[in-house]
This record gives structure tokens, C-alpha cells and sequence, in this order.
């Protein structure tokens, strides 16, 4: 496959012909990729197979021109390393969660950097040394289920420098009864606080739970656990918050739940270049930044699987919105 520095270059077509949002390219080494056009990126599909000299390629917006392609993979941790350094190099400081919240000075420019660990552990420690590397703290919020809590990760990740929290659906668990709920948030803070100091937590989205995780605080109340909550602590007003829900950046159809109260998002911000570009172009802002670690892989069979796995979710979460008539209220863009 062909990866960030191959010399592969992608061509349209000698007979190319532009129809709606495909464009034909020749050359085309291996899928799927993802391939960064000027203003537009792009996922080649219909690839025949290997030795096939030609594809289609389809683009997700932006006009493309009719010109080499180099092909570029987002969602890997160099993506995930070039939008770190785009944020230092803008002047910005990284902080977990429970940092920010316990500033004492009045808080100005800032990134609060947000792990939300549903699956794949190994990638979490992956990024966390990586961040560890560039100076860069951040939260990582694991849950309860042995897809994510593997208390050897987290508490490698805790001697790394970062925060742990947990990430609950505990209202999922117990199929929406209070008191069920609550007695297993409290057990599975209590095991995860044998490995680490939890200051905060987050909610799981659960996009195929009827409900929404944090219902179970219309019965109980966080505060009694010594934690603040991700999401309801603060008041984001004013910040702006991506996440890569739905493999992408900016708003999308595809996610569900992964909101921030009255942050704004930035629309056409969708790959980890648009993402360090924007940084550097908006050094002073109060930003949050929700990376999940198992998206974000080297190029390979994980990449590939997780793409596919993406490609797929998109779909069903797409057609949950489409059945609940999820309707979100429109949320102010930023730029
Ligand atoms: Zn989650």
C-alpha cells in the first residue's frame, strides 16, 4: 500500500472524465486510499484489483483540479503527530481535562486533549507516548468493558503523565434502572481507581443504546464521587470542539452523541491537515479536541480494518439518526 513518502503519484486518466463527484485516475496501487486533492479529500474506490491501472475516485466536497494527486493517509499517528505539533507551533499548551478544569488562573487560549478509549487499548498507549514525546498531556477515558479496561495499559499510560477517567455507559449496563446504574458506576470507578487517581469522567456514547449515558445523572449526582463530569462541568461557551467521530473532523451525520454543550464546530475542517491547518491559523481560542485511539493506526491491515469498520458504522449510525429522527438544533459555527 502505498503510504506518505512513496513516490506514487496519482494521475487522471488520459480520456478522465469528472461525473458528480467521482473523478477517474490511473495508476492506482492499492485500496482503499485515502488521498489528499487541493481542496478536497478523497476515498479511491471501484478498484478492480491489483495490476488494474485504473479506478474512481471519490471526493467528500471541495472542487478538485485536474492535476497529480499525491496520495496521503489521514488516521494514522503521523496525521495524529502533524496535528500536535500544528497546535505547539501555534503557541498553543495541552491540558487533560481535571487540569483545565482546576486552573487557577483565568483561562485563555488552550486545548483540552480528550481520549475517549472504546476499544483497541494498545493504540491509546501508542498515542500516549507519542504525546509524551512532543511535551503533551492529555485524558484518557477507559470503560468498564475488557475491550478498553486492561489494567496493565492504563496503568502504563498513567506513569506516562496523563490523566486517567473513566468513560461510563452504566445507564446502558443497566438497561436505564437507577438504582442498577448506580451501583454499577460505582463499582467500576472503584476498579478503575485501584490503578489510577480518577478526577473525571465522560460519557460513552452508546449509538445503539435508546438512551443517552448521562440520563443517569437526572437520578444521582456526579459530584458525590469526587469527579467532574467531561461534559457537564463546564460551561463551552465560546470553545470550539472537533472530534473524530464519524472519521472526520468536521459535523457529520455519523455522529450521534458526541457533542459538547454550546461549543462551536468548524464545518470543512474534516482531516488531520485541514485540522493543524486551522490550528495554526486560530492561535488564540479555547479549543477541545476528542481523539478515539483506535481509530488512528499505521498504515497496514489495522488501518485498513478500522477504515472498514468506520465505513460501516457511518452507515448504521446514519440510518439510527435517520429512524430516531435525531435532530440536533443548529450549533453556531466557528471559524
Ligand atoms: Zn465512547
Amino acid at each position: 500500500m502505498a503510504s506518505e513518502g512513496d513516490r506514487c503519484r496519482w494521475r487522471l486518466a488520459p480520456d478522465a472524465l469528472e461525473t458528480g463527484p467521482f473523478v477517474h485516475v490511473a495508476a492506482c496501487s492499492a485500496l482503499p486510499q485515502i488521498i489528499s486533492l487541493p481542496h478536497a479529500i478523497a476515498t479511491c474506490r471501484n478498484w478492480p484489483g491489483p495490476g488494474s491501472e485504473r479506478c474512481a475516485v471519490r471526493r467528500h466536497g471541495g472542487a478538485a483540479e485536474p492535476e497529480a494527486f499525491v496520495p496521503v493517509q489521514d488516521f494514522t499517528l503521523d496525521a495524529y503527530a502533524s496535528i500536535l505539533r500544528a497546535g505547539l507551533d501555534a503557541g498553543y499548551e495541552f491540558y487533560p481535562v481535571f487540569d483545565w478544569y482546576d486552573l487557577d488562573a483565568p483561562k485563555g487560549a488552550g486545548i483540552m486533549l480528550r481520549h475517549d478509549v472504546d476499544r483497541r487499548p494498545g493504540n491509546a498507549l501508542k498515542m500516549a507516548r507519542l504525546e509524551r514525546d512532543l511535551g503533551v498531556r492529555s485524558s484518557y477515558y477507559f470503560r468498564s468493558l475488557p475491550c478498553s479496561f486492561v489494567p496493565d495499559i492504563i496503568k502504563q499510560i498513567r506513569d506516562l503523565g496523563h490523566e486517567i477517567g473513566y468513560h461510563y455507559e452504566d445507564w446502558h449496563l443497566a438497561r436505564y434502572d437507577p438504582r442498577k446504574a448506580l451501583a454499577l458506576f460505582e463499582d467500576h470507578l472503584a476498579r478503575l481507581r485501584t490503578l489510577a487517581p480518577v478526577r473525571s469522567i465522560a460519557m460513552h456514547g452508546s449509538p445503539l443504546s435508546r438512551e443517552n449515558n448521562m440520563a443517569i445523572w437526572d437520578h444521582h449526582t456526579f459530584t458525590d464521587f469526587g469527579v467532574i463530569d467531561a461534559i457537564l462541568s463546564f460551561d463551552y461557551t465560546g470553545y470550539v470542539f472537533f472530534t473524530d467521530s464519524g472519521r472526520t473532523f468536521a459535523p457529520s451525520g455519523a455522529n450521534l452523541r458526541d457533542y459538547l454543550g454550546n461549543a462551536g464546530t468548524v464545518a470543512g475542517v474534516g482531516s488531520s491537515n485541514d485540522l493543524g491547518a486551522w490550528l495554526r491559523q486560530h492561535p488564540g481560542v479555547r479549543v477541545q479536541i476528542n481523539v478515539h485511539p483506535e481509530r488512528w493506526n499505521d498504515p497496514g491491515a489495522a488501518w485498513l480494518r478500522q477504515w472498514a469498520t468506520d465505513q460501516a458504522a457511518n452507515t448504521v449510525k446514519r440510518g439510527l439518526r435517520l429512524v430516531r429522527g435525531t435532530n440536533r438544533a443548529a450549533k453556531p459555527e466557528a471559524t
